[in-house]
């Protein structure tokens, strides 16, 4: 059960939302609809089912006439078009993204408490800015796997968009130097209040039965998760600016799924196969089944190449005409802290989509990728930026260098400029995913990913 949580736009004044707006109204829809990866893909399966494409089993045989079609493996999805004479002869473009984001996730055996209060035992999930779950009223949801009605195991999705949770900051009068540093111990410092009264073993147990309908002794196990219920909302006098949850990397997932939506009714003959892959477990590494360093995309990319009649001479010609946009949250150049950037690179905000580049390959943008993006940008109409880490700060990284390794495929980053990356609520331009969705349609239609050297 997916919210439907509205974002609060009320224009000032009474002035309608702009055409970019809308799209950034349209993105906090599909934020709050998706407070976890698993409820990202259902959200995504959704939308592709409005634009005609079908849920493939990979479980089954793959369809081999030409269509739309989606696949889920846990909290990624995979979505390609074959229909319209696009053939994986010509290639693939993928554009690639994540569903998770930093969090706090619910333990195995959670039910804990202390002096009065019923709190919930939870494990931080990838690079979270620990501060800013502070002081949040928390929802919760995820999936729970129970013994369906037959005894066979099966796996429920919930949400719970209610005030549950509250990790309280200590009073300043009881940390009189915390404004010279915060420090916070996640072991023992961002433990949820959920109630008072006195803990009992199977409280939370009890809890998810009941948001999924069953007996607790029905419940195998859980993959439930913290979220901000403040809800997304276009922010500042003059509504430039968008603040949400999850805007790293949800923001990317929504602009990629909008554009191979409107990109498969428009007239095709020929050409590539354009892919939207979306991994879960980019913010811890992503080595997991279902993550960008895994089989994942290989296999679905190989699988549509055999469907297609390709034989194994032809699949690695197939990989060699094709390119991958790895599409991630960029930095902005924060305005209190200017002198954290490069200064020859400064990002703004609503200054187009940002080209990702490290000399050390922690982004994969080249050349190559760059002339692919740029002939893109160019007829999308969008201006690039560019960014780059300061030589004396530690550079960040993306599922990029990873999809360009696993394929050998050009492979190139860019994404959206945003401040308070990994936050509970982040910040980026009202306009940029408008032009970030505009470009990523236009890299999945390009004809040729071929940048020849010249002899
Ligand atoms: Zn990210």
């Amino acid at each position: 059960m997916a919210p439907e949580t509205t974002p609060t736009a009320s224009p000032p004044g009474g002035v309608a939302p702009t055409p970019a707006q809308q799209v950034a109204l349209d993105l906090g829809r599909f934020v709050a609809a998706s407070p976890s990866p698993f409820h990202a893909v259902a959200e995504v399966v959704r939308r592709l089912a409005l634009a005609g494409f079908d849920e493939v089993d990979e479980a089954g045989p793959w369809p081999t006439r030409p269509g739309r079609h989606v696949m889920v493996r846990g909290g990624s999805v995979v979505a390609w078009a074959t229909d319209a004479g696009r053939s994986p002869v010509d290639g693939f473009r993928v554009v690639g993204a994540h569903t998770d984001s930093p969090n706090l996730r619910v333990r195995p055996r959670p039910d804990a408490g202390a002096v009065g209060f019923r709190q919930l035992g939870v494990e931080v999930y990838g690079g979270a800015l620990l501060n800013s779950w502070l002081d949040r009223d928390l929802g919760l949801s995820g999936r729970v796997a129970v013994r369906g009605a037959d005894g066979t195991p099966e796996l429920r999705q919930f949400v719970v968009d209610e005030p549950l949770l509250r990790v309280p900051q200590l009073a300043i009068h009881l940390d009189r130097g915390v404004n010279e540093g915060l420090k916070l111990d996640p072991q023992a410092h961002m433990v949820p209040i959920w109630g008072t009264g006195t803990p009992s073993e199977g409280d939370f147990r009890r809890f998810v039965a009941e948001q999924v309908g069953v007996d607790p002794d029905a419940v195998l196990g859980w993959d439930a998760m913290a979220h901000d219920l403040t809800p997304p909302t276009l922010l500042g006098t003059d509504r430039s600016l968008f603040a949400a949850p999850r805007l790293d990397n949800q923001l990317s997932c929504h602009a990629a799924t909008s554009a191979l939506s409107t990109l498969v009714d428009l007239e095709a003959s020929g050409g590539p196969v354009p892919v939207v892959c979306l991994f879960d477990h980019e913010e811890i590494g992503s080595e997991s089944a279902t993550g960008a360093a895994g089989s994942l995309l290989p296999t679905v990319l190989e699988r549509i190449a055999a469907a297609a009649g390709l034989d194994r001479d032809a699949w690695f010609a197939s990989l060699a005409a094709s390119a991958c946009l790895s599409a991630d949250g960029a930095h902005a150049t924060h305005p209190n802290y200017a002198g954290r950037h490069e200064p020859g690179h400064l990002v703004e905000v609503n200054g187009g989509p940002v080209l990702k580049h490290n000399a050390n390959v922690r982004y994969a943008t080249d050349a190559t990728g760059e002339a692919l993006v740029a002939t893109a940008a160019e007829r999308a109409g969008v201006t690039l930026q560019h960014f780059v880490t300061r030589g004396d700060m530690p550079c960040g990284s993306t599922i990029g260098p990873v999809t360009a390794a696993r394929l050998g495929i050009t492979t190139v980053d860019v994404g959206v400029a945003q401040l308070s990356m990994h936050s509970a609520r982040e910040l980026c331009g009202a306009d940029d995913p408008a032009a970030f969705m505009a470009l990523l349609a236009e890299f999945l239609r390009l004809g040729s990913a071929r940048v020849p050297v010249a002899r």
